[in-house]
Formats: C-alpha cells, sequence, structure tokens
C-alpha cells in the first residue's frame, strides 16, 4: 500500500511531520541575521543534547565525516593510537586512521560481544612514556546491537593524562545519556539522520579544550574539515561554507521537540522500546546477538535459526511496508536489525512485533507461539 512505509532500521530513522514541513519553507541566505538566529538556538540546544559546555560544531556531512574531522584535526601521522574494534563502525575507524598514517592499535572483541575496558586499562598503564595520542571508542555499536561500557573507558584514559578519548556517539546521542563533561570525552562525533529525528545530511562534532590544544599540534592536511574556522564562524553564528539550510530548518524543530520531551524522558523512553524489543524477541524465540547487560538502546540484532534473516526481512517490506535492516559482512543473511532510535513509539514496536510474528507464521518459522512476542512487549512496556 502506498504511503504507509515505516522505518525500523537504525538510521536514517523516521521524521516527524513537523520535521519534514520545517524543511519545505523556503530558503534564506546563511549571511542573513534570520540564519544566525538559527544557528544561535540549535548550537545552544545541541549542548545541552551533549550536556557539555564545549563548542559543538555543525558540518555538512554524514557521520563518517564527523568522525574523520574529529581525527583529523587532533592527530598527526605517525601518532600512536588505540581504536575499540568490535564491529563494522569500529573496524571504520581503524581505516580511517589508517588512511591518514596514523599508528593504529586495535583493541578488539568478537562482534556481538562488548570491548573490555580492562584491555584499554592495561594497554593505557603500560604506556608509562605517554605515547598514546588518543583512544577511539564506538559507544553503540550499531552493526550488532552493543553498547560498549564508554564511561569506564573514559575513565581509564582520562588516568592516563594524556591521550585524548575520541567517541563515535552516532547512535547512542539521544538514546542514552552520553555526559559529554562529566565523562570528560574529548571528541565527540554525532550524525543527523540517527538520533536527531531529520534526515542524512549534518555532523556534529563536540571538541573539549584539550582537544583544541590538540588541534593547534596536529599536522595533518585538512582543508573542508578543518573545525578551527568552523569554531571561528560558529562565535559568530555562522558557518564558513554554504550550510544545508534546509535541515538546519529540521534541526531547529526537532531540538525543540527533543527539549519538550526531556532528557530523562528521551532516555527512559528508549530503555522501554529496548526492553519490549528484546523481550518479544526473547518469547518468539528468536535469540538476541548482544546480551542484556550491554544491549544499544538504539537497535537490537536478531539471529533466527531456522529461518533465512533476508526472507524475513523481504516478507516484512513487501507485506507490511515495514524496513528492517540486514547484517553486514559476515552477518549478512544472518541477522536482521531492528532499530528503535528516535522518532520511535511504543506504537511503532507494537507494530512492529506484530507483523514479525505474523511473518515468521508465514514462513513456518518453528517455535513461535503466535502473540507470544506482542504479549511479552506489552508487558515489558506497562513494567
Ligand atoms: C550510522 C553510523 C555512523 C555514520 O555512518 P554515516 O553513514 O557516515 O552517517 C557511524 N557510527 C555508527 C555507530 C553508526 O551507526
Amino acid at each position: 500500500m502506498d504511503d504507509k512505509f515505516m522505518l525500523m532500521i537504525p538510521g536514517p530513522t523516521p521524521v516527524p511531520e513537523r520535521v519534514l514541513l520545517a524543511q519545505a519553507k523556503h530558503l534564506i541566505g546563511h549571511r542573513s541575521g534570520e540564519f544566525s538566529q538559527i544557528m544561535a538556538e540549535v548550537t545552544e540546544n545541541l549542548k545541552w543534547l551533549h550536556q557539555t559546555q564545549n563548542d559543538v560544531l555543525l558540518l555538512t556531512a554524514s557521520g563518517t565525516g564527523a568522525m574523520e574531522a574529529g581525527i583529523i584535526n587532533v592527530l598527526s601521522a605517525g601518532d600512536r593510537v588505540l581504536a575499540g574494534n568490535n564491529g563494522k563502525f569500529g573496524e571504520r575507524w581503524v581505516k580511517v586512521c589508517e588512511a591518514f598514517g596514523i599508528q593504529v592499535e586495535a583493541i578488539e572483541a568478537e562482534w556481538g560481544k562488548p570491548l573490555d575496558p580492562e584491555a584499554f586499562r592495561a594497554a593505557l598503564e603500560a604506556d608509562t612514556a605517554k605515547t598514546i595520542k588518543a583512544v577511539i571508542v564506538t559507544h553503540s555499536e550499531t552493526s550488532t546491537g552493543v553498547l560498549n561500557d564508554l564511561q569506564t573507558i573514559a575513565r581509564h584514559v582520562k588516568a592516563h593524562g594524556e591521550a585524548l578519548m575520541i567517541v563515535d556517539a552516532v547512535t547512542s546521542l539521544g538514546a542514552c545519556s552520553v555526559p559529554v563533561d562529566e565523562w570528560g570525552l574529548d571528541v565527540v562525533a554525532s550524525g543527523s539522520q540517527k538520533g536527531y529525528m531529520i534526515p542524512p545530511g549534518l555532523g556534529f562534532v563536540a571538541m573539549s579544550d584539550r582537544a583544541w590544544a590538540a588541534y593547534e599540534k596536529s599536522t595533518l592536511p585538512k582543508f573542508y574539515f578543518d573545525l578551527g574556522p568552523y569554531r571561528k564562524n560558529a562565535a559568530k553564528n555562522t558557518t564558513p561554507f554554504t550550510p544545508p539550510v534546509s535541515l538546519f530548518y529540521a534541526l531547529q524543530v526537532a531540538l525543540q521537540m527533543m527539549k519538550a520531551e526531556g532528557l530523562e524522558t528521551i532516555f527512559a523512553r528508549h530503555e522501554r522500546l529496548k526492553r519490549a524489543t528484546r523481550a518479544a524477541m526473547k518469547a518468539l524465540n528468536l535469540p538476541l546477538s548482544a546480551a542484556d547487560e550491554f544491549a544499544s538502546p538504539a537497535v537490537t540484532a536478531v539471529m533466527p535459526q531456522g529461518v533465512d534473516a533476508e526472507k524475513i526481512r523481504s516478507t516484512l517490506r513487501k507485506q507490511f511496508d515495514i524496513a528492517m535492516a540486514g547484517g553486514q559482512d559476515h552477518l549478512k543473511g544472518k541477522i536482521f536489525r531492528m532499530g528503535h532510535l528516535g522518532f520511535v513509539s511504543d506504537r511503532d514496536v507494537l507494530t512492529a512485533i506484530a507483523a514479525l510474528e505474523a511473518t515468521l507464521a508465514q514462513l513456518g518459522a518453528e517455535g513461535v507461539t503466535p502473540g507470544a512476542g506482542l504479549a511479552a512487549a506489552q508487558a515489558a512496556l506497562r513494567a
């Protein structure tokens, strides 16, 4: 059926109608007073979302561009860094470092398992010469639905004294608390199509004073992503290059909606949706990729047995107009991922679970009791 499409993937995420309509407005010049007012408001609200007094800069880029900017603005070729790698995104930051001649040591965990903070502690404590310049961690690893223990890793980084804490918060920001100042996070990158409830196209980088001090020493080549000019222009409520003005309209409205809901309520909603989703999958005998203790609030990865994950996805798409994500790399065909990030409500999760049950029945999945997933999800939503 036309126009009934429902996105249940971990990005792009659903966009509220109010935000969609805001984007339809006529453009304004980005050097106008009117634009500066929007820029001032969104910058203030971005600090609120990041729980920081630091600069939060806006780039015309996806989340990867924001992460690349964060990395190349504080490091130099040959610098030694540690990078957590327990999934597709952790792996990406290792590749970005390699592309820029940064000497990167991966601290790995199996896909579906969390990074071990002890491994970071051991490597940082062994570095008495203080040669480690940064530690890079993906907070919510979207490829497997694992939430890494960023708080503990950041504590070990702080104890080291020299290394910067660089964070991919793309699917944790706006889903669970990421208190940038309290945890001492130096560089925090995110992207608009995830927890922000707006379309893709904007990247965000929060930079601490320590990060700016490292910026002064960084010698990697950069121009469009040189954060210095972004900072200078932000102080005058403008941007160095033409910004995606329509996305700024969208961001303004989305952040107003987030402020009206409140941080604690937003985090509690994501926690509830995560619990309901996981309870439903368990009641349907569908094994989960990540254990309860370190499950991402943004996405749940499911490994169906005896039914093809891609068949489940295509049936959901064709019969129910619901999109869920597939697996990446070696997990392709083995898992499907249900997003519950951003503009997602209890109703959306109940609808998706009901459609999933119908899909499993149609595909002849064994061990599935009709209604069991819905009952478990409802109970979790009430709790
Ligand atoms: C989506 C995502 C990114 C950014 O991907 P882009 O396609 O560049 O926006 C980075 N890290 C994580 C964990 C993500 O989920």
